[in-house]
């Protein structure tokens, strides 16, 4: 039997390519994608959509969104995106999925970005991993994260290889046509004029 992992899948690049990975590692993979009533959930859940079909679960978490300010929720265009502790959350929530599977990790698709501010991203840095591994252990489960050392342009090159057209996973934090200017947007947008120049390059 394949060793089973749950992937918190959010339809956005980083994920997507992190399910190809345990895929190709050979494990079974139960993408999870949670509604959090973020503005953007629509065009993140037809992107995991695309990717996983009927394999994908979906839990919702209602009220979460009305009492944060994060502008995940409000509507306005701006660029404070931050959810406090949104991957404890999102980790938690799939822990009793995890444990009805049978499946012996929970995987997130965090990378070691290229722009994002880790003290504003909190739950992504070392202390994260170490305290998710802790939670996780305690429940007979062991934290997967196969993207962790790479940066955006690495994942770039891997989506590449694995022939996922990353055009039609969706990070954008803001809007519904990639803003452009959030964070994920301006890390995206780099890391694929890195990518162009490195084909170019290659061209020559
Ligand atoms: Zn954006």
């Amino acid at each position: 039997m394949k060793t089973r992992v749950v992937l918190l899948l959010s339809g956005g690049l980083d994920s997507a390519v992190a399910y190809r990975v345990l895929e190709d590692r050979g494990f079974e993979v139960y993408p999870l994608f949670i509604d959090y009533e973020q503005k953007t959930k629509d065009q993140e859940y037809a992107a995991a959509y695309r990717l996983v079909g009927n394999t994908l679960k979906v839990f919702k978490i209602s009220g979460l969104c009305a009492s944060t300010s994060c502008d995940l929720f409000s509507g306005k265009n701006s660029l404070r995106a931050e959810l406090h502790a949104r991957n404890y959350i999102f980790l938690t929530m799939a822990i009793p999925y995890a444990k009805h599977v049978g499946a012996t990790y929970v995987s997130l698709g965090i990378i070691t970005d290229l722009l994002s501010d880790q003290e504003e991203f909190k739950d992504v840095g070392a202390d994260f991993i170490d305290i998710a591994s802790q939670l996780l252990n305690s429940y007979d489960l062991a934290l997967s994260v196969p993207l962790y050392e790479l940066n955006k342009i690495t994942v770039l090159r891997l989506a590449k290889n694995f022939g996922l057209d990353w055009k039609k996973t969706y990070s954008c934090l803001l809007a519904e046509d990639p803003c452009g200017v959030c964070s994920n947007c301006k890390e995206r947008a780099f890391a694929e004029s890195l990518l162009d120049r490195e084909v170019q390059s290659v061209r020559k």
